[in-house]
């Protein structure tokens, strides 16, 4: 395994490298989503505001169409006054006409308070439009540099992957062995690269006799505390 050191610290290092892109491109989606959620959410509440304002014209539509009514109802009375002939009558229709009336007014405020409201939501949906579409804006920023992101660690991951794949057929396949069954013992970390006399990976001091060993180059060490594969430094890693 010694002979192959270099190669197999940039293996390992190209997997630390592979991990990290994995498990960002696993993030992406979600954070994707959540923002296209809010997105979503910003545009819709400019619907909201449309619907409340259509809610309020029908309303006004039903109100004007009242007092239409009412107006009727009153001039067909007035009419009718023509044709009384007792002062009781006369009276009583008179009272008639004055309730009619003062519902007429109720449902001529009624329209005035629902323009008012009209006004007012006009001038409002402007800053919820105004609003979400800055909102949107920003969101959709926010959208594109993840999306512009995922496109690049697709691309690196890609790449790094296939500097593994051509890594691999450099390396003997009894020292591919011996490290991918201490990767997975390890967390990904199978090899140590010691610089002092510590273990880089669990920095346990290392015995001068394992140090010894480890110098002479004729066999594979193990850390005696974390067993990983110690490697001595210096290395030159080539990127
Ligand atoms: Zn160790």
């Amino acid at each position: 395994m010694n002979n192959q050191n270099e190669e197999l610290i940039k293996l390992q290092e190209l997997e630390k490298q592979i991990v990290k892109l994995d498990k960002r491109l696993r993030e992406l989606p979600l954070q994707l989503k959540a923002l296209d959620d809010r997105i979503f959410e910003r545009a819709h509440s400019v619907e909201q505001a449309q619907q409340s304002i259509s809610e309020n014209q029908q309303r006004r539509l039903a109100q004007e169409k009242k007092v239409e009514s009412v107006k009727a109802e009153i001039q067909n009375k007035k009419r009718e006054l023509n044709s009384i002939k007792t002062n009781k009558e006369y009276t009583a229709k008179l009272a008639e006409i004055e309730i009619q009336e003062k519902r007429k007014e109720e449902a001529e405020e009624g329209v005035i308070q629902l323009l008012l409201d009209a006004d007012k939501m006009q001038e409002t949906i402007g800053e919820v439009k105004e609003r979400s579409r800055l909102d949107v804006e920003a969101l959709q920023k926010e959208k594109d540099l993840f999306l512009q992101e995922k496109g690049e660690k697709e691309g690196q991951l890609k790449e790094l992957n296939q500097r593994k794949k051509e890594l691999r057929t450099l390396i003997d396949p009894e020292n591919l062995r011996i490290y991918e069954s201490l990767s997975k013992k390890t967390g990904g970390v199978p090899l140590s690269v010691v610089t002092r006399d510590f273990c880089a990976e669990c920095f346990v001091k290392i015995r001068p006799q394992v140090m010894m060993d480890l110098r002479k180059g004729d066999k594979v060490i193990y850390c005696e505390n974390c067993h990983r594969v110690l490697i001595l430094e210096p290395v030159k890693v080539q990127e």
